[in-house]
């Protein structure tokens, strides 16, 4: 989860927003009584100067309505000036009198003495002397740079305005010292919203810490709960809204808790389930791709988890072609995956089920693979095999029927077609006989119906009674060469059934062998197995039948073989004997050259030597 920036954070919002809130209402205190303040203070200032200067007013127009007959009174400046000097006192700068041509009859100060007599180019004095009211206003004294309130007052001769101006009055206050006291007050001020704002952010700091820290306290519990830790807990500090958000946020914990135990354990089970069954199993999305394989899934589609995952199922399949993923879904019959190569058969049957809500929405697509190869591979051969066995009935009963027919149209009396053609019938019947008793011994062997009934022989004594049986009764020229090892070597077989199984081998050399022809019969022994061999050199195989001629029904030539009384089965027989007892049979053979047949037979060396 991100980490909350310094600033980002709630408690330093709080903080911040609380400050600002503080410092606005104390700036709007402030602003309000400053203003006040200067008010009443200006207005106070301003009041003590006008009620002393009607003072000053009044003795100088009594000094100015003074007839001059007095000679022994001193002049008219001169009591002004005292007046004045009496007058002056620290907060007032200048004060002068004027009269009615705005000449200074009188001024404060020993400096300013030399402006008696000169006109005063006050404006205020003008303006009071013309309109005949009093005047003021504050500017900036030039000299000193300080604030100074002036005043102008006219001096009528009645009290009241009615009278004539005899002059007026011109004084120059020093309220710089108003606002000097303003400005130390407003010093004082700001100290006290100073220090009431670090009090109060330090309050702010420990006010906002106890809405934070439960909220803090539930982000890094939230955060611990994404890394799958329910153990962690809120610390509930009281019961307010923050109090009862941590208690339900503690009963959601263990409510999730709960929860993802109970879907970890089905998962567990699921995956246990699919893991252990035997069959494939696919699971998609809604939109055909692969959310889930299992093992079995993997080894049948010989693919890796990695490459499958994510991947289209049709594609996966090997189905894009056919179908699409809604075709799928659709698909009440399993199909049948032919992944067979050249002559490996590989089949699997897909089985399709749909994830479905209730409202009928398609959540996913569960596939169920099972190899169905040996099932196929089964049905094809019996498939075959019926054919087969038809066909190779058939063939003489076609033959027969049409001699037969042929007799009973009157041939029968034809003595010398007649024995022909009942001979013909005859080695048919002969043929299907064996080739019903060849299926028989067959079907035996396949439901494993039959005994081996050993004995323990001297194979070479065995093998040369066989080989003499055929040298007698053969009807070609042809050489049996015989390359047996002087040593007796004794082994464990049934006679009867490995009598038919040389007898077949050695009835094939001798049909496919020409007239003249070698048949060589010998034997080894190579690892505990007596292996024989039994060699002629025929007509041969063509190479890529060699493997084949073990099959049922199998012949390289049908017509050639059928017409040698051969059923097609023998090696077939043959095969299932050898195996039957432990040993193993195959061909060698070149086109033109000839053919070997080797079969194995186990051979026990030491039990052998106890009997020599
Ligand atoms: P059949 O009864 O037709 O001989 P087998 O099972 O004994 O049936 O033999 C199968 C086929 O193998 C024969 O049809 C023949 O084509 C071939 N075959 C068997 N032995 C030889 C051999 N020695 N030389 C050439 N072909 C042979």
């Amino acid at each position: 989860m991100q980490k909350v920036g310094f600033f980002k954070s709630i408690h330093v919002k709080l903080v911040l927003i609380y400050m600002l809130l503080i410092i606005i209402a104390l700036q709007i205190i402030g602003i309000y009584f400053m203003k006040q303040l200067e008010t009443n203070l200006k207005t106070n200032f301003q009041d003590s100067i006008r009620q002393r200067i009607e003072l000053v007013h009044y003795s100088i127009r009594e000094e100015m309505l003074k007839k001059e007959s007095d000679d022994t009174a001193p002049p008219l400046e001169v009591r002004l000036g005292t007046i004045l000097h009496e007058f002056s006192t620290e907060d007032i700068n200048k004060i002068y009198v004027v009269n009615n041509r705005n000449r200074i009859l009188a001024i404060s100060g020993a400096n300013n003495q030399s402006l008696v007599g000169q006109r005063a180019n006050e404006e205020n004095i003008r303006k009071a002397i013309s309109a005949e009211t009093m005047f003021d206003s504050i500017s900036l004294d030039r000299d000193t740079g300080k604030r100074v309130w002036v005043l102008a007052s006219p001096i009528t001769e009645t009290v009241g305005p009615s009278g004539e101006v005899m002059g007026a009055v011109y004084v120059e206050s020093n309220i710089e010292k108003v606002y000097e006291q303003l400005s130390e007050i407003n010093r004082i001020f700001a100290a006290g919203i100073a220090m009431s704002l670090v009090i109060t952010i330090i309050l702010g700091i420990l006010v906002a810490r106890t809405i934070t820290r439960p909220i803090s306290d539930m982000r890094k519990q939230a955060q611990a709960m994404s890394r799958g830790n329910y153990s962690r807990k809120v610390r509930v500090y009281g019961t307010d809204e923050i109090g009862q958000l941590a208690i339900a946020f503690n009963h959601l914990t263990n409510r999730l808790q709960e929860a993802q135990s109970t879907t970890e354990a089905e998962r567990r089970k699921l995956a246990s389930v699919l893991s252990n069954m035997t069959d494939g199993v696919i699971a998609t999305d809604r939109k055909g791709k692969i959310i889930l394989i299992n093992e079995p899934a993997l080894e049948l589609l010989h693919d890796s988890r990695e490459t499958t995952l994510n991947r289209p199922i049709a594609s996966v399949l090997g189905l894009d072609q056919e179908y699409s993923f809604e075709d799928l879904i659709h698909m009440k019959e399993p199909v049948n995956l032919d992944f067979s190569m050249n002559d490996a058969p590989y089949i699997l049957r897909a089985n399709f089920s749909v994830i479905q809500k209730e409202t009928g929405f398609v959540n996913g697509l569960i596939t169920v693979l099972h190899d169905i190869t040996e099932q196929e591979k089964i049905d094809m051969e019996r498939r075959e095999f019926v054919a087969n066995v038809s066909h190779e009935l058939r063939t003489p009963l076609t033959t027969m029927r049409s001699y037969l027919e042929a007799l009973a149209d009157g041939a029968w009396r034809d003595e010398n077609i007649a024995p022909t053609f009942l001979n013909v019938t005859q080695t048919e019947t002969e043929r299907m006989i064996r080739l019903v008793n060849d299926l028989l011994q067959l079907s035996k062997m396949d439901s494993q119906e039959y005994e081996l009934n050993f004995e323990f022989v001297e194979f070479n004594k065995f093998f040369t009674r066989i080989i003499d049986r055929f040298e007698m009764s053969k009807s070609q020229h042809v050489e049996f060469i015989r390359l047996l090892p002087e040593k007796s070597y004794y082994v464990d077989i049934d006679t009867d059934k490995l009598t038919q199984v040389i007898d077949n081998i050695i009835s094939n050399a001798l049909k496919y062998s020409p007239d003249g022809g070698n048949i060589r019969f010998g034997f080894t022994v190579h690892d505990n197995m007596l292996r024989v061999m039994i060699s002629d050199d025929g007509m041969g195989i063509p190479k890529e039948n060699v493997g084949r001629i073990f099959d049922r029904f199998y012949r390289v030539d049908r017509a050639r073989a059928r017409s040698m009384g051969g059923t097609g089965l023998g090696l077939a027989i043959a095969r299932e004997m050898i195996e039957a007892h432990g040993g193993k049979i195959w061909a060698e053979s070149e086109e033109g050259q000839g053919t070997t047949i080797f079969f194995t037979l186990p051979y026990a060396l030491d039990e052998a030597e106890d009997w020599e």
